[in-house]
Protein backbone atom coordinates (compact mmCIF):
# COMPACT_ATOMS: atom_id res chain seq x y z
CA UNK A 1 0.00 0.00 0.00
CA UNK A 2 0.99 3.39 -0.48
CA UNK A 3 0.14 6.80 1.09
CA UNK A 4 -1.69 7.67 -1.31
CA UNK A 5 -4.47 3.91 -1.55
CA UNK A 6 -3.82 4.82 2.67
CA UNK A 7 -5.16 7.95 2.09
CA UNK A 8 -8.07 7.00 -0.36
CA UNK A 9 -9.14 4.19 2.42
CA UNK A 10 -9.14 6.50 5.67
CA UNK A 11 -10.83 9.22 3.53
CA UNK A 12 -14.19 6.27 2.35
CA UNK A 13 -14.44 5.27 5.80
CA UNK A 14 -14.45 9.06 6.28
CA UNK A 15 -17.00 9.66 4.07
CA UNK A 16 -19.03 6.76 5.74
CA UNK A 17 -19.37 8.47 9.02
CA UNK A 18 -19.61 12.37 7.90
CA UNK A 19 -22.33 14.04 6.21
CA UNK A 20 -21.85 14.89 2.75
CA UNK A 21 -21.27 18.79 2.86
CA UNK A 22 -18.74 17.99 5.83
CA UNK A 23 -16.87 15.45 4.27
CA UNK A 24 -15.93 17.51 0.79
CA UNK A 25 -15.81 20.39 2.62
CA UNK A 26 -13.01 19.54 5.02
CA UNK A 27 -11.88 16.31 3.01
CA UNK A 28 -11.38 17.49 -0.17
CA UNK A 29 -7.85 18.13 -1.54
CA UNK A 30 -6.68 16.59 1.20
CA UNK A 31 -3.56 13.99 0.97
CA UNK A 32 -0.71 12.31 2.99
CA UNK A 33 2.80 14.30 2.71
CA UNK A 34 4.68 11.94 5.36
CA UNK A 35 3.81 8.61 7.13
CA UNK A 36 5.28 6.47 9.86
CA UNK A 37 3.28 4.67 12.10
CA UNK A 38 4.22 7.64 14.94
CA UNK A 39 3.56 10.27 13.23
CA UNK A 40 1.40 11.44 9.65
CA UNK A 41 1.51 14.70 7.97
CA UNK A 42 -1.67 15.78 6.24
CA UNK A 43 -1.26 18.21 3.41
CA UNK A 44 -4.32 20.40 3.34
CA UNK A 45 -5.53 23.04 1.46
CA UNK A 46 -5.49 26.39 3.28
CA UNK A 47 -5.22 27.13 7.35
CA UNK A 48 -8.92 27.23 7.91
CA UNK A 49 -9.52 23.58 6.68
CA UNK A 50 -5.92 23.11 9.20
CA UNK A 51 -7.92 24.59 11.75
CA UNK A 52 -11.19 22.53 11.69
CA UNK A 53 -8.93 19.23 10.99
CA UNK A 54 -7.19 20.04 13.90
CA UNK A 55 -9.77 21.32 16.28
CA UNK A 56 -13.07 19.06 14.93
CA UNK A 57 -11.95 15.61 13.27
CA UNK A 58 -8.78 14.44 14.90
CA UNK A 59 -10.72 11.60 16.37
CA UNK A 60 -12.18 10.88 13.45
CA UNK A 61 -9.23 10.43 11.31
CA UNK A 62 -7.28 8.53 13.81
CA UNK A 63 -10.26 6.44 14.45
CA UNK A 64 -10.48 5.93 10.32
CA UNK A 65 -6.87 5.45 10.08
CA UNK A 66 -6.79 2.81 12.97
CA UNK A 67 -9.37 0.90 10.94
CA UNK A 68 -7.20 0.21 8.05
CA UNK A 69 -3.55 0.10 9.39
CA UNK A 70 -4.51 -1.70 12.84
CA UNK A 71 -2.34 1.22 14.01
CA UNK A 72 -3.49 4.47 16.40
CA UNK A 73 -1.45 6.94 15.08
CA UNK A 74 -2.37 9.93 17.35
CA UNK A 75 0.04 12.21 16.08
CA UNK A 76 -1.22 13.85 13.21
CA UNK A 77 0.33 17.40 11.71
CA UNK A 78 -1.62 19.32 9.08
CA UNK A 79 0.09 21.05 6.99
CA UNK A 80 -1.00 23.67 4.17
CA UNK A 81 -0.02 22.36 1.15
CA UNK A 82 -1.21 22.77 -2.43
CA UNK A 83 0.42 20.32 -4.59
CA UNK A 84 -0.41 16.16 -3.41
CA UNK A 85 2.60 14.68 -2.79
CA UNK A 86 3.94 11.42 -5.04
CA UNK A 87 2.37 8.50 -2.76
CA UNK A 88 5.11 6.73 -0.61
CA UNK A 89 5.24 2.95 -0.34
CA UNK A 90 4.03 1.84 3.03
CA UNK A 91 5.46 -1.40 4.69
CA UNK A 92 2.94 -3.42 6.58
CA UNK A 93 0.83 -5.38 4.80
CA UNK A 94 -3.06 -5.16 5.10
CA UNK A 95 -5.62 -5.67 2.01
CA UNK A 96 -6.96 -2.42 0.42
CA UNK A 97 -10.86 -2.69 1.62
CA UNK A 98 -13.65 -2.36 -0.76
CA UNK A 99 -14.68 1.10 -0.15
CA UNK A 100 -12.21 2.89 -1.37
CA UNK A 101 -13.17 2.58 -4.86
CA UNK A 102 -16.00 5.00 -5.00
CA UNK A 103 -14.06 8.04 -3.36
CA UNK A 104 -11.45 7.53 -6.32
CA UNK A 105 -13.74 8.04 -8.53
CA UNK A 106 -15.55 11.17 -6.58
CA UNK A 107 -11.87 12.82 -6.33
CA UNK A 108 -11.50 11.95 -10.40
CA UNK A 109 -14.75 14.15 -10.79
CA UNK A 110 -13.38 17.16 -8.95
CA UNK A 111 -10.20 17.06 -10.94
CA UNK A 112 -12.23 17.01 -14.71
CA UNK A 113 -14.96 19.68 -13.02
CA UNK A 114 -12.04 21.81 -11.99
CA UNK A 115 -10.36 21.28 -15.73
CA UNK A 116 -13.50 22.23 -17.56
CA UNK A 117 -13.71 25.35 -15.39
CA UNK A 118 -10.20 26.55 -17.07
CA UNK A 119 -11.52 25.75 -20.15
CA UNK A 120 -14.37 27.45 -20.52
CA UNK A 121 -13.69 30.59 -18.74
CA UNK A 122 -10.83 31.85 -20.76
CA UNK A 123 -13.08 34.32 -22.60
CA UNK A 124 -14.21 36.09 -19.69
CA UNK A 125 -10.76 36.65 -18.43
CA UNK A 126 -11.13 40.18 -20.51
CA UNK A 127 -13.76 41.88 -18.63
CA UNK A 128 -12.30 45.04 -17.50
CA UNK A 129 -13.70 47.37 -14.87
CA UNK A 130 -15.22 50.69 -15.24
CA UNK A 131 -15.83 53.96 -13.47
CA UNK A 132 -17.69 53.62 -10.45
CA UNK A 133 -20.35 55.56 -11.58
CA UNK A 134 -22.86 52.84 -9.69
CA UNK A 135 -21.06 52.66 -6.05
CA UNK A 136 -23.59 54.82 -4.26
CA UNK A 137 -25.89 51.79 -5.03
CA UNK A 138 -23.85 49.07 -4.34
CA UNK A 139 -23.88 48.89 -0.13
CA UNK A 140 -27.20 50.51 0.19
CA UNK A 141 -29.28 47.12 0.32
CA UNK A 142 -27.06 45.90 3.48
CA UNK A 143 -28.83 45.64 6.66
CA UNK A 144 -27.22 46.84 9.29
CA UNK A 145 -28.89 45.07 11.95
CA UNK A 146 -27.29 41.75 10.29
CA UNK A 147 -23.68 41.33 11.73
CA UNK A 148 -21.79 38.54 13.53
CA UNK A 149 -21.90 39.77 16.61
CA UNK A 150 -25.71 39.75 16.72
CA UNK A 151 -25.61 35.67 15.38
CA UNK A 152 -26.04 33.30 18.21
CA UNK A 153 -23.73 30.03 17.19
CA UNK A 154 -24.99 27.20 17.60
CA UNK A 155 -24.33 23.50 16.88
CA UNK A 156 -26.99 23.39 13.87
CA UNK A 157 -24.93 26.78 12.16
CA UNK A 158 -21.24 26.68 13.74
CA UNK A 159 -20.42 25.57 10.52
CA UNK A 160 -22.12 27.78 8.17
CA UNK A 161 -21.21 31.08 10.98
CA UNK A 162 -17.36 29.64 10.59
CA UNK A 163 -17.62 29.56 6.75
CA UNK A 164 -18.91 33.14 6.78
CA UNK A 165 -16.77 34.35 8.95
CA UNK A 166 -13.73 32.81 7.14
CA UNK A 167 -14.66 34.64 4.01
CA UNK A 168 -15.48 37.98 5.28
CA UNK A 169 -11.66 38.21 6.78
CA UNK A 170 -9.99 36.66 3.35
CA UNK A 171 -12.83 37.60 0.99
CA UNK A 172 -12.19 35.36 -2.45
CA UNK A 173 -9.84 32.97 -1.03
CA UNK A 174 -10.75 30.92 1.02
CA UNK A 175 -13.84 29.63 -0.33
CA UNK A 176 -15.74 30.77 -3.50
CA UNK A 177 -18.19 30.77 -3.87
CA UNK A 178 -19.74 29.97 -0.38
CA UNK A 179 -23.00 28.11 -0.43
CA UNK A 180 -25.37 28.05 1.98
CA UNK A 181 -28.35 26.05 2.53
CA UNK A 182 -31.22 25.38 5.13
CA UNK A 183 -34.79 25.95 6.02
CA UNK A 184 -37.01 29.32 6.67
CA UNK A 185 -36.03 31.43 9.17
CA UNK A 186 -32.48 29.92 10.34
CA UNK A 187 -30.76 32.93 9.38
CA UNK A 188 -29.27 32.29 6.45
CA UNK A 189 -30.13 35.99 4.97
CA UNK A 190 -28.79 37.31 8.48
CA UNK A 191 -25.41 35.53 7.43
CA UNK A 192 -24.96 36.96 4.22
CA UNK A 193 -25.58 40.62 5.69
CA UNK A 194 -23.04 39.92 8.30
CA UNK A 195 -20.49 38.71 6.14
CA UNK A 196 -21.60 42.53 3.44
CA UNK A 197 -21.71 44.03 6.99
CA UNK A 198 -18.04 43.37 8.26
CA UNK A 199 -16.34 43.59 4.81
CA UNK A 200 -17.95 47.05 4.89
CA UNK A 201 -16.81 47.97 7.96
CA UNK A 202 -12.95 46.42 6.70
CA UNK A 203 -12.78 49.13 3.73
CA UNK A 204 -15.70 51.32 3.70
CA UNK A 205 -14.82 51.19 -0.17
CA UNK A 206 -15.56 47.83 -1.01
CA UNK A 207 -18.43 47.21 -3.42
CA UNK A 208 -20.86 45.22 -1.75
CA UNK A 209 -23.62 44.21 -3.74
CA UNK A 210 -26.69 42.41 -2.12
CA UNK A 211 -29.69 40.87 -4.04
CA UNK A 212 -32.35 38.27 -3.71
CA UNK A 213 -32.63 36.13 -6.80
CA UNK A 214 -36.03 38.26 -7.97
CA UNK A 215 -34.17 40.93 -7.84
CA UNK A 216 -31.14 40.12 -10.02
CA UNK A 217 -33.67 38.07 -12.51
CA UNK A 218 -35.76 41.72 -12.54
CA UNK A 219 -32.33 43.54 -13.30
CA UNK A 220 -31.61 40.95 -16.21
CA UNK A 221 -34.75 41.38 -17.24
CA UNK A 222 -35.22 45.21 -17.29
CA UNK A 223 -31.56 45.07 -18.77
CA UNK A 224 -32.43 43.32 -21.81
CA UNK A 225 -35.56 44.98 -22.45
CA UNK A 226 -34.14 48.67 -21.57
CA UNK A 227 -31.47 48.01 -23.70
CA UNK A 228 -28.87 48.05 -21.12
CA UNK A 229 -27.24 45.30 -21.07
CA UNK A 230 -23.84 46.87 -20.62
CA UNK A 231 -24.74 48.93 -17.54
CA UNK A 232 -26.49 45.55 -15.73
CA UNK A 233 -22.75 43.99 -16.63
CA UNK A 234 -21.24 47.00 -14.90
CA UNK A 235 -22.79 46.41 -11.98
CA UNK A 236 -22.53 43.11 -11.08
CA UNK A 237 -19.33 42.27 -12.31
CA UNK A 238 -17.62 44.82 -10.62
CA UNK A 239 -17.86 44.22 -7.04
CA UNK A 240 -16.12 42.88 -4.68
CA UNK A 241 -18.80 40.76 -2.94
CA UNK A 242 -22.05 39.75 -4.49
CA UNK A 243 -24.61 38.35 -2.06
CA UNK A 244 -27.29 36.34 -3.99
CA UNK A 245 -29.96 35.51 -1.49
CA UNK A 246 -32.44 32.77 -2.53
CA UNK A 247 -30.67 31.40 -5.30
CA UNK A 248 -33.61 28.79 -5.99
CA UNK A 249 -36.08 30.79 -7.64
CA UNK A 250 -33.62 30.58 -10.31
CA UNK A 251 -35.03 27.74 -11.48
CA UNK A 252 -36.82 27.30 -15.24
CA UNK A 253 -35.37 31.19 -15.78
CA UNK A 254 -32.94 29.45 -18.66
CA UNK A 255 -31.79 33.33 -19.53
CA UNK A 256 -31.09 34.44 -15.62
CA UNK A 257 -29.17 31.10 -14.99
CA UNK A 258 -26.98 32.34 -18.35
CA UNK A 259 -26.38 35.80 -17.13
CA UNK A 260 -25.71 34.05 -13.39
CA UNK A 261 -23.04 31.26 -14.59
CA UNK A 262 -21.05 34.52 -16.52
CA UNK A 263 -21.07 37.40 -14.07
CA UNK A 264 -20.60 34.42 -11.60
CA UNK A 265 -17.55 33.43 -14.23
CA UNK A 266 -16.66 37.38 -14.63
CA UNK A 267 -15.96 37.46 -10.47
CA UNK A 268 -14.79 34.25 -9.78
CA UNK A 269 -11.87 34.52 -12.23
CA UNK A 270 -11.37 38.27 -10.49
CA UNK A 271 -11.03 36.27 -6.60
CA UNK A 272 -14.43 38.72 -5.82
CA UNK A 273 -16.21 36.71 -3.49
CA UNK A 274 -19.75 35.12 -3.93
CA UNK A 275 -22.05 33.84 -1.15
CA UNK A 276 -25.23 32.62 -1.97
CA UNK A 277 -28.33 31.10 0.17
CA UNK A 278 -30.76 28.75 -0.88
CA UNK A 279 -33.22 26.41 1.05
CA UNK A 280 -31.86 23.28 -0.71
CA UNK A 281 -28.46 22.40 -1.83
CA UNK A 282 -27.38 23.11 -5.51
CA UNK A 283 -28.14 19.62 -6.72
CA UNK A 284 -32.03 19.65 -5.70
CA UNK A 285 -32.57 23.38 -7.56
CA UNK A 286 -34.94 21.59 -10.56
CA UNK A 287 -33.49 22.36 -14.12
CA UNK A 288 -30.38 24.18 -12.83
CA UNK A 289 -28.13 23.97 -15.85
CA UNK A 290 -24.83 21.55 -15.48
CA UNK A 291 -22.55 24.31 -15.89
CA UNK A 292 -23.96 26.32 -13.07
CA UNK A 293 -24.67 23.40 -10.86
CA UNK A 294 -20.69 22.79 -10.97
CA UNK A 295 -19.85 26.46 -10.52
CA UNK A 296 -22.39 26.24 -7.43
CA UNK A 297 -20.09 23.38 -5.77
CA UNK A 298 -17.12 24.53 -6.80
CA UNK A 299 -16.18 26.26 -3.17
CA UNK A 300 -17.70 25.50 0.07
CA UNK A 301 -20.97 23.94 0.57
CA UNK A 302 -22.61 24.26 3.64
CA UNK A 303 -26.41 23.81 5.55
CA UNK A 304 -28.03 25.16 8.24
CA UNK A 305 -29.95 23.86 10.47
CA UNK A 306 -32.72 24.12 13.26
CA UNK A 307 -31.45 25.56 16.44
CA UNK A 308 -31.03 23.43 19.67
CA UNK A 309 -33.35 24.73 22.97
CA UNK A 310 -30.09 26.56 24.31
CA UNK A 311 -29.12 28.65 21.13
CA UNK A 312 -32.99 29.44 20.81
CA UNK A 313 -32.74 30.82 24.32
CA UNK A 314 -29.95 32.78 23.35
CA UNK A 315 -31.56 34.44 20.49
CA UNK A 316 -34.00 35.22 22.34
CA UNK A 317 -31.90 36.76 24.78
CA UNK A 318 -30.04 38.67 22.22
CA UNK A 319 -33.28 39.94 20.46
CA UNK A 320 -34.41 41.08 23.88
CA UNK A 321 -30.84 42.78 24.74
CA UNK A 322 -31.10 44.94 21.63
CA UNK A 323 -35.20 45.77 22.09
CA UNK A 324 -33.85 46.92 25.44
CA UNK A 325 -36.17 44.17 27.11
CA UNK A 326 -35.94 42.19 30.58
CA UNK A 327 -37.98 39.17 30.18
CA UNK A 328 -37.19 36.59 32.85
CA UNK A 329 -34.97 33.27 31.77
CA UNK A 330 -37.72 31.18 32.32
CA UNK A 331 -40.30 32.51 30.29
CA UNK A 332 -37.77 32.84 27.21
CA UNK A 333 -37.54 29.01 27.89
CA UNK A 334 -40.66 28.29 27.46
CA UNK A 335 -41.60 30.04 24.26
CA UNK A 336 -37.92 28.46 23.13
CA UNK A 337 -39.44 25.31 24.09
CA UNK A 338 -42.85 26.27 22.06
CA UNK A 339 -40.99 27.34 19.31
CA UNK A 340 -38.70 24.77 18.03
CA UNK A 341 -38.16 24.72 13.98
CA UNK A 342 -37.87 28.02 12.74
CA UNK A 343 -36.23 31.62 14.48
CA UNK A 344 -38.11 33.79 12.05
CA UNK A 345 -41.54 32.94 14.18
CA UNK A 346 -39.35 32.48 17.55
CA UNK A 347 -38.73 36.45 16.84
CA UNK A 348 -42.15 36.62 15.72
CA UNK A 349 -43.48 35.33 18.53
CA UNK A 350 -41.42 37.47 21.38
CA UNK A 351 -42.35 40.74 19.40
CA UNK A 352 -45.61 39.74 19.90
CA UNK A 353 -45.67 39.11 23.26
CA UNK A 354 -43.35 42.00 24.25
CA UNK A 355 -45.60 44.26 21.85
CA UNK A 356 -48.57 43.41 23.93
CA UNK A 357 -47.24 43.62 27.37
CA UNK A 358 -46.11 47.04 26.63
CA UNK A 359 -49.50 48.00 25.63
CA UNK A 360 -51.03 46.07 28.42
CA UNK A 361 -48.40 47.82 30.72
CA UNK A 362 -48.22 44.32 32.83
CA UNK A 363 -44.89 41.96 33.24
CA UNK A 364 -45.22 38.82 31.39
CA UNK A 365 -46.47 35.61 32.88
CA UNK A 366 -46.12 32.26 31.41
CA UNK A 367 -49.53 32.13 31.42
CA UNK A 368 -50.58 35.73 29.97
CA UNK A 369 -47.30 34.42 27.20
CA UNK A 370 -49.32 30.73 26.55
CA UNK A 371 -51.97 32.38 24.91
CA UNK A 372 -50.01 34.46 22.78
CA UNK A 373 -47.81 32.06 21.66
CA UNK A 374 -51.20 29.56 20.62
CA UNK A 375 -51.07 30.28 16.38
CA UNK A 376 -47.31 29.75 16.67
CA UNK A 377 -47.04 26.57 18.34
CA UNK A 378 -44.79 24.86 15.26
CA UNK A 379 -42.99 22.37 17.39
CA UNK A 380 -42.74 19.63 15.23
CA UNK A 381 -45.29 17.15 16.79
CA UNK A 382 -43.96 13.98 14.75
CA UNK A 383 -47.54 12.80 12.84
CA UNK A 384 -48.34 9.64 15.21
CA UNK A 385 -48.18 6.49 12.83
CA UNK A 386 -49.50 3.46 12.93
CA UNK A 387 -48.11 0.30 13.09
CA UNK A 388 -50.83 -1.00 9.89
CA UNK A 389 -49.75 1.89 8.64
CA UNK A 390 -45.92 1.66 8.76
CA UNK A 391 -45.98 -1.71 7.01
CA UNK A 392 -47.88 -0.70 3.93
CA UNK A 393 -45.62 2.54 3.81
CA UNK A 394 -43.00 -0.21 3.42
CA UNK A 395 -44.63 -2.78 1.61
CA UNK A 396 -45.30 -0.13 -0.91
CA UNK A 397 -41.67 1.13 -1.03
CA UNK A 398 -40.51 -2.05 -1.70
CA UNK A 399 -43.59 -3.15 -4.27
CA UNK A 400 -44.86 -6.09 -2.80
CA UNK A 401 -47.89 -6.59 -1.19
CA UNK A 402 -48.98 -5.72 3.20
CA UNK A 403 -50.15 -9.61 3.16
CA UNK A 404 -46.96 -10.97 1.90
CA UNK A 405 -45.10 -8.83 4.61
CA UNK A 406 -47.35 -10.65 6.83
CA UNK A 407 -47.00 -14.31 5.24
CA UNK A 408 -45.00 -17.05 6.12
CA UNK A 409 -42.69 -16.96 3.32
CA UNK A 410 -39.02 -16.56 3.62
CA UNK A 411 -38.16 -15.40 0.24
CA UNK A 412 -35.53 -12.93 0.89
CA UNK A 413 -37.56 -10.22 -1.81
CA UNK A 414 -40.37 -10.24 1.29
CA UNK A 415 -37.98 -10.92 4.37
CA UNK A 416 -35.81 -8.22 3.73
CA UNK A 417 -38.82 -5.31 3.84
CA UNK A 418 -40.32 -7.29 6.77
CA UNK A 419 -36.92 -7.04 8.74
CA UNK A 420 -37.06 -3.35 7.77
CA UNK A 421 -40.62 -2.95 8.81
CA UNK A 422 -39.75 -4.38 12.36
CA UNK A 423 -37.14 -1.95 12.47
CA UNK A 424 -39.32 0.87 12.04
CA UNK A 425 -41.57 -0.22 13.99
CA UNK A 426 -38.75 -0.46 17.05
CA UNK A 427 -37.12 2.65 16.31
CA UNK A 428 -40.34 5.17 15.14
CA UNK A 429 -43.01 3.74 17.70
CA UNK A 430 -41.35 2.55 20.02
CA UNK A 431 -43.34 -0.74 19.72
CA UNK A 432 -42.21 -3.85 22.06
CA UNK A 433 -40.90 -6.86 20.36
CA UNK A 434 -43.40 -9.20 21.16
CA UNK A 435 -46.25 -6.39 19.85
CA UNK A 436 -43.99 -6.02 16.72
CA UNK A 437 -43.63 -9.85 16.01
CA UNK A 438 -47.86 -10.05 16.52
CA UNK A 439 -48.02 -7.31 13.95
CA UNK A 440 -46.04 -9.01 11.36
CA UNK A 441 -47.92 -11.76 11.07
CA UNK A 442 -47.54 -13.38 14.55
CA UNK A 443 -43.81 -14.37 14.81
CA UNK A 444 -42.09 -14.48 17.70
CA UNK A 445 -40.37 -11.59 19.62
CA UNK A 446 -37.32 -13.24 18.95
CA UNK A 447 -37.38 -12.88 15.25
CA UNK A 448 -38.25 -9.24 15.96
CA UNK A 449 -35.33 -8.46 18.38
CA UNK A 450 -33.05 -10.42 15.53
CA UNK A 451 -34.35 -8.38 12.74
CA UNK A 452 -33.97 -4.78 14.74
CA UNK A 453 -29.64 -5.80 15.68
CA UNK A 454 -29.42 -6.46 12.14
CA UNK A 455 -30.86 -3.49 10.38
CA UNK A 456 -29.39 -1.24 13.11
CA UNK A 457 -25.87 -2.92 12.24
CA UNK A 458 -25.76 -3.37 8.66
CA UNK A 459 -27.31 0.68 8.06
CA UNK A 460 -23.87 1.46 9.45
CA UNK A 461 -22.31 -0.14 6.61
CA UNK A 462 -24.50 -0.16 3.95
CA UNK A 463 -25.18 3.31 2.19
CA UNK A 464 -28.31 2.11 -0.13
CA UNK A 465 -29.94 0.44 3.06
CA UNK A 466 -29.82 3.67 5.14
CA UNK A 467 -31.06 6.25 2.25
CA UNK A 468 -33.73 3.72 1.70
CA UNK A 469 -34.63 4.04 5.60
CA UNK A 470 -34.77 8.17 5.44
CA UNK A 471 -36.75 7.59 2.17
CA UNK A 472 -39.55 5.37 3.99
CA UNK A 473 -39.10 7.87 7.05
CA UNK A 474 -39.51 10.60 4.48
CA UNK A 475 -42.79 8.92 3.26
CA UNK A 476 -43.82 7.89 7.16
CA UNK A 477 -43.94 11.60 8.00
CA UNK A 478 -45.16 13.45 5.31
P1 LIG B 1 -33.46 32.73 6.44
O1 LIG B 1 -32.82 33.69 5.49
O2 LIG B 1 -32.67 31.50 6.67
O3 LIG B 1 -34.88 32.40 6.06
P2 LIG B 1 -33.17 34.90 8.29
O4 LIG B 1 -31.71 35.15 8.17
O5 LIG B 1 -34.08 35.85 7.61
O6 LIG B 1 -33.53 33.42 7.85
O7 LIG B 1 -33.54 34.81 9.83
C1 LIG B 1 -34.83 35.08 10.34
C2 LIG B 1 -34.72 35.88 11.61
O8 LIG B 1 -34.13 35.08 12.61
C3 LIG B 1 -33.83 37.10 11.44
O9 LIG B 1 -34.40 38.16 12.16
C4 LIG B 1 -32.53 36.71 12.07
O10 LIG B 1 -31.88 37.79 12.67
C5 LIG B 1 -32.96 35.70 13.12
N1 LIG B 1 -31.94 34.66 13.31
C6 LIG B 1 -31.84 33.49 12.65
N2 LIG B 1 -30.81 32.78 13.11
C7 LIG B 1 -30.23 33.53 14.08
C8 LIG B 1 -29.12 33.35 14.95
N3 LIG B 1 -28.37 32.24 14.90
N4 LIG B 1 -28.80 34.33 15.81
C9 LIG B 1 -29.54 35.45 15.86
N5 LIG B 1 -30.61 35.68 15.10
C10 LIG B 1 -30.97 34.74 14.20
MG1 LIG C 1 -33.65 34.51 3.80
Amino acid sequence: MNTHELWQSTLGELELKLSKAHFTTWFRNTFIIEYSPEKIIIGVPNTFTKTWLEKKYHKDIVEALHKITDITTRNLIFKVENKPTEPTQINFEKPNPAQQVPIAQQVSQTETIQQDHEDNTDEYYGFTTTEDRVQQTYSNAINANYTFSNFIVGKQNELAHAAAQAIASQPGTSYNPLFIYGGVGLGKTHLLHSVGNEIISQNPQARVLYVTCEQFTNDFIHAVRGGKAKEFKDRYRNVDLLLIDDIQFITGKEGTQEEFFHTFNALHQANKQIMISSDRPPKSIASLEKRLLSRLEWGMLVDVGAPDLETRIAILQIKCQKRQQDISREILHYIADSIQSNVRELEGALNKIIAFHQFKNMEPTIESCKELIQGYETAPTKKTVSPKYLIEVVSDYFSIKPEDMLGKSREKRLAFPRQIAMYLLREEIKNSYPAIGEELGGRDHTTAMHAYTKISLLQEEDEQLKEDLANIKQKLYS
